[in-house]
Order: structure tokens, then sequence, then C-alpha cells
């Protein structure tokens, strides 16, 4: 039996990742977290494309983009993003890359830039990719499609407590500010912008477990 393609989308800390990790061991499939892919352009923007004042020089990381190579390794059931073979699963997560991904993500040339990728990984099936245009945009032809929402007061809640499990510090305040933020630039942003595909099915966990919503998931893909 051929294995499906799964897309998840939805806003920022909705358990995305962590949810279709469970799903992809359980189902034999290829995860792949495509907000550290923006995450990882982003790091690498920090590093060597900024202006005098450290802001981001887009112009600069566009004429860089090909030196980037992003890559993830497997480190027992882990995926560990790699940026010219040097391990960043770190540094993708801190608030400095938070605070600047959506604007890089924003751009026309880095979507470009990842979208082949995406697609090349899901060509043979047996995959299940998180993001917010996969529905929509790189894989619309998915076998199944989940949008996933919460109230904002609980992905704050959801997104401080990992930050903490990070040892990265963190203010509640803030991350909750940045976590506005980067859905407004992202459902506003003209190139495929977050927003549920017609075909999805759409799950609000915010009184849902992680169990839970992956059970709801589940029954969708198992039912049929
Ligand atoms: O999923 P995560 O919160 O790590 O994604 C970080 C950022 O990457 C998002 O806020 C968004 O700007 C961008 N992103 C995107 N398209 C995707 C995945 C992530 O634009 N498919």
């Amino acid at each position: 039996m051929k294995k499906p393609v799964i897309a998840i989308d939805g806003y920022s800390s909705t358990g995305k990742s962590s949810i279709s990790k469970v799903i992809a061991d359980k189902l034999g499939l290829i995860h792949l977290d495509t907000g550290a892919l923006y995450r990882g352009v982003t790091w690498f923007a920090l590093q060597n494309c900024t202006n005098e004042s450290g802001s981001i020089d887009l112009a600069k990381l566009f004429s860089s983009l090909e030196q980037i190579d992003l890559e993830f390794k497997n480190n027992k059931g882990e995926l560990i993003l790699f940026l010219n073979h040097i391990d960043i699963s770190k540094q993708i997560r801190t608030n400095e890359v938070s605070d600047n991904v959506s604007l890089v993500a924003k751009q026309k040339e880095v979507r470009d830039f990842l979208l082949q990728s995406q697609r090349n990984l899901a060509e043979k099936g047996g995959i299940i990719m998180d993001g917010r245009d996969i529905g929509t945009v790189v894989l619309p032809n998915a076998e199944f499609k989940f949008f996933l929402t919460a109230s904002i007061d609980e992905r704050t809640k959801r997104r401080y407590l990992e930050l903490l499990s990070l040892g990265i510090e963190a203010d509640e305040q803030q991350v909750k500010h940045n976590l506005i933020e980067r859905d407004k630039i992202d459902s506003e942003r003209e190139i495929a912008p977050l927003r549920q595909a017609d075909d999805a099915i759409v799950i609000d966990n915010t009184n849902l477990t992680k169990r839970e919503t992956i059970d709801a998931i589940l029954s969708h893909i198992q039912t049929i």
C-alpha cells in the first residue's frame, strides 16, 4: 500500500511539529518541519547578511541563497537541522530568529528557494509535512490536510513553556506579542499566506491535549 502524503498547517504554537512527529513515528512516515527551514535561512541571514545596524539586509541574503545548504539528519529518531554541516537545531529556536523569521519567510526569493526541495521530498509519498502553506501551495494534492488552531492565550502558554524547557529565557508577554505579530505577517503576506485549504479539516485544540489532537487526526486518516 502506498503511504500517504499528509499536510498539517496552522497557527504558530498549535503543536503542529510535535504532533506530526508522533504521527510520523506511528505510521512510518518521514516528518518534515518546514518552519525549521525558514528558521534556518533566517539564522544564516542573521550571521552573514546584516547591515551596520544589525538588521537583515535582504538584498545580501538573496544573493547568498546559493551558499545555504540545509539538511536534516536523524539522531535517534530526532531530526536535527544542519546548516552547511553545522548543527543549528538550538539556534533556530532563539528569540532573535523568532523575531525575524516572518520577515524572511514572506520574501518570494526565499520561498522559491525552499519550494522545490519540499516538493521533491514528497514525491515518493510517505511523508507528513507541517507549516503554513503545505495544503495550499506546496502539496495541494496531499491526501490528507489538517489545519490546526487554538486560542492565543493557550498558544502563548505552550510556547513559553517550550522555550523554558529548551533553556531559553522568555517573557510571557513578549512571547504573546511575537505570536500575534508572526500570525499577522504570515496571514497577510502576498505569497503563500497562512490560510486553511478549502479541503482541510480544521481542528481547534485549545481544549485538547496533544494526545487528543493526535487521536483526532488519526481517526480521520484511519477511517478512509
Ligand atoms: O513553524 P514555525 O513556527 O517554526 O515557523 C516559523 C515561521 O516560518 C512562521 O512564522 C512563518 O513565517 C514561516 N513559515 C512559512 N511557511 C511554512 C512554514 C513556516 O512561512 N511552510
